[in-house]
């Protein structure tokens, strides 16, 4: 089977990517080695464990795509303000959407709502999608390259684009160089019912430990759900993971200081080790890497996807100016383009959550006393918040029209 172009993993990432190409006239093929089946929604199921933070840029990138109805249709909670303090101190810090006069700071989404209703939007479209479709290997051959899956199959493109996640396959088999390392933290997550409504606010606590997140949900009218993300160390992690239901809803509530009350309820937890692995390129002759497999970074910002959905504007925007001139998709000089653009941006994000995670982990008195009174300090300060916000929102930075206001 011969394309022009081989999206490899339709996640949320590379499923928007080929939306992006939808009218570009390209041969685009998606290949997942999962089912891409979409299960009929029941707005009275428990809540997936995974969830996303979904900026207002993320927003308008699906809205274009005409994925946010979908989104929308199932559920998707708006969050208004955001409070972020710190555990063993006296720091805290409130943002809030109404000081820049937006509607919300963005909408915490099961990635399973995103992603079917990402795929509603592929099955009807005109691009070619394989599901059960799992690369094994992957060599040039000619001006191209040569897939080949477990099955058997071979498939042949110029242009690979690798959005098949953290463990990518496609960086792996072309031998793409990263640079990674292990935050010693994993993730606990999942979803959990507090005795008070969490009041459309995203909360962060940074314990000695790690981040712990209570992210707002809604099923109804019911405003009492959290999705938690428990970033700490592996031994605290094991240790809470072994807990039997009431005990971890005791720690939890113990650890959230009770800002919502009891827990009276927790869904089965998920146990996630956290990496940070950077590509050292993202592009190579005939060859890019987006979302994931290019960059993951701690969730403690819940950027990750939010990142990747930009990649995959930009690289949309770089190939099909390229089209318009008729240039080589696969060409390195017009891949680079797309490199340039969106490496500062991710590296940038990268550091800025490393150096707030080595901050909240520092012990002495000197970080400390900074951590303190450097949150008391952003928060006197409305025209700084105002610029995070922005920042957050997306309204601020070298945008793609696909993401652009
Ligand atoms: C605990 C936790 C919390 C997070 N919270 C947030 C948050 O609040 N906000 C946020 O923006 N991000 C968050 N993230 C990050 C976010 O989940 C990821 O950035 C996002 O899922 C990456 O999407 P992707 O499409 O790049 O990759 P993936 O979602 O990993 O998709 C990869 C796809 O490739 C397919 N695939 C893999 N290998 C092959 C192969 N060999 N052949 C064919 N197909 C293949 C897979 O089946 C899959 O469909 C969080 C991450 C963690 C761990």
């Amino acid at each position: 089977m011969q394309a022009d172009l081989i999206i490899v993993g339709a996640g949320m990432v590379g499923s928007a990517l080929a939306l992006a190409l939808e009218h570009s006239g390209l041969n685009v093929l998606v290949v997942d080695g999962g089912p891409l089946s979409v299960k009929p929604f029941d707005a009275q199921a428990p809540f997936e464990p995974r969830v996303s933070a979904l900026s207002a840029a993320s927003q308008r990138v699906l809205e274009r795509l005409d994925v946010w109805p979908g989104i929308a249709a199932r559920r998707a909670s708006p969050y208004r303000d955001m409070q972020v303090w710190d555990g063993s101190g006296t720091g805290s810090v409130h943002f809030s959407a109404a000081s820049v006069h937006a509607e919300s700071l963005g909408h915490i989404v099961e990635n399973r709502v995103v992603q079917d209703a990402l795929l509603d939007r592929l099955h009807d479209s005109q691009l070619g999608l394989l599901a059960n479709a799992r690369l094994e290997q992957l060599r040039r051959s000619g001006d191209g390259w040569l897939l080949k899956l477990t099955d058997g199959r071979e498939l042949r493109a110029p242009l690979v684009v690798a959005a098949d996640g953290a463990n990518s396959a496609v960086r792996r088999l072309a031998g793409c160089a990263t640079r990674e390392w292990d935050y010693l933290h994993h993730a606990i997550v999942t979803s959990v019912r507090c005795a008070r409504p969490h009041q459309r606010t995203a909360w962060q606590r940074f314990t000695d430990d790690g981040p712990l997140a209570f992210l707002p949900l809604q099923r109804g009218d019911d405003q009492h759900w959290c999705s938690i993300v428990w970033s700490t160390v592996p031994a605290e992690a094991e240790r809470l993971m072994a807990l039997d239901e009431e005990a971890f809803r005791h720690e939890l509530g113990k650890a959230f200081e009770w800002r919502l009350g009891e827990v009276s309820q927790v869904d089965p937890r998920l146990c996630i080790p956290l990496r940070q692995r950077h590509a050292k390129r993202y592009v190579e002759s005939g060859l890019a890497l987006i979302g994931d497999a290019a960059h993951s970074i701690h969730p403690l910002a819940g950027q990750g996807v939010n990142l990747g959905f930009l990649d995959a504007a930009v690289l949309a925007d770089v190939l099909l100016h390229a089209l318009e001139r008729g240039e080589q998709l696969n060409d390195v000089r017009v891949l680079s383009r797309y490199e340039r653009r969106r490496m500062p941006h991710n590296l940038a994000m990268m550091a800025a959550m490393e150096g707030f995670e080595r901050l909240f982990q520092a012990d002495p008195l000197p970080l400390r006393w900074l951590r303190n009174s450097g949150l008391n300090w952003v928060d006197e300060l409305p025209e700084a918040k105002a610029l995070f916000v922005r920042q957050a929102l997306g309204l601020v930075g070298d945008l793609p029209p696909l993401a652009s206001l």
